[in-house]
């Protein structure tokens, strides 16, 4: 892809463009923002713009033999990095110091086929210490004709010193408009295209992340739903049997916890949305409107808000190792008291 054919993210495109058209261009940039809205899409358009054989000096032609080459990861001078597993059942995929010690071996030489050599590092905030540490030296001596460009959701995880080497450029969430143009164009490319309402469904939840958008698998969500809102709805010291069953149900499964808090999340925002009168526009789940605006009123504002606080200590508290079924007890018993 281009930068002319990557929908949204105009400020940080502009950034690059004009470096390019000033030759300006930094050792090292730090993409970082949401997850999913184009940060790697973007390194990959300045990396072929840079090398580019095309006649346009501010973008990638997308056709050329260098353009090609780094669309499909064959380019010499182009190296991309992300966090591996070490074995599968490993919880977090790293970086890990030998990976940047074999990129400085490649990066001690002049570029090979191209112009300037660029290197992209996906989820930068995976490098592990001695990584980042070693990848320090090369950004305190960058070597000469290459571009380090770093990838990142979640850059507080990172050494200051680290990012304080880096030119930062902040992405945003997509309009709701661009993920549907994306969304739709995938679907269509893998030959089964998604109705108009499914389409609004997934726009509505994507968050303004492509991937969100993409992945969500409709009918699980719409039972998870369900399950959720009677939990939300009838939950209350005279009905103690819904708590220890939710609990007791949902221990088990360790690895969809933290999905199903983010529902819960999504759905408790929304009714306290409803409850304080908000435009349908801001509203996740509104496809359920006719079931939500009810519940709504059920409770105060303050009771939504207490229990959207009780469901966020929950998920930190749970992404370390506490014991699940006990926390998720105390979160519920939390939604009875805010009555
Ligand atoms: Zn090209």
């Amino acid at each position: 892809m281009s930068f002319e054919s990557i929908l949204g993210q105009s400020q940080p495109k502009k950034i690059l463009t004009n470096a390019l058209q000033n030759s300006s261009v930094a050792h090292a940039y730090l993409f970082y923002g949401p997850e999913s809205v184009g940060k790697k899409k973007l390194a990959i358009a300045l990396a072929k713009a840079l090398n580019c054989k095309g006649a346009d000096p501010l973008d990638a032609c997308d056709e050329c033999e260098s353009c090609r080459k780094i669309e499909r990861g064959i380019h010499p001078d182009f190296f991309y990095l992300e966090p591996v597993k070490s074995t599968p059942t490993s919880r977090e995929a790293v970086i890990k110091i030998e990976a940047i010690r074999e990129l400085q071996k490649k990066l001690a030489y002049l570029p090979y086929e191209g112009k300037t050599k660029v290197v992209v590092i996906d989820s930068a905030e995976l490098m592990n210490p001695q990584a980042m540490n070693s990848f320090l030296k090369t950004l305190e001596e960058p070597p000469s004709s290459t571009v380090l460009l770093l990838i990142s959701s979640n850059p507080n995880r990172m050494l200051p010193t680290l990012l304080s080497r880096c030119q930062g450029i902040q992405f945003h969430r997509l309009a709701s408009s661009d993920i549907r143009t994306i969304i739709q164009s995938q679907s269509q490319e893998e030959g089964k295209p998604w109705t108009e309402s499914e389409l609004d469904f997934r726009v509505h939840r994507s968050q303004g992340s492509v991937d969100r958008a993409m992945a969500e698998d409709i009918d699980e969500i719409e039972n998870l739903r369900e399950q959720l809102l009677e939990v939300l709805e009838k939950v209350s010291f005279d009905r103690m049997d819904i708590v220890f069953a939710f609990a007791k149900a949902w221990a088990r499964h360790t690895e969809q916890l933290q999905s199903v808090l983010n529902e819960l999340l999504g759905l408790i925002r929304d009714l306290a949305l409803y409850r304080s009168g908000c435009a349908q526009s801001d509203i996740q789940n509104g496809d359920l409107s006719a079931t939500m605006i009810p519940i709504a009123q059920t409770r105060s504002l303050k009771a939504w808000l207490d229990r959207f606080t009780a469901v966020r200590n929950t998920q930190i508290a749970l992404s370390g190792n506490a014991n699940a079924q006990l926390f998720l007890e105390n979160m519920l018993i939390e939604f009875c008291e805010a009555a």
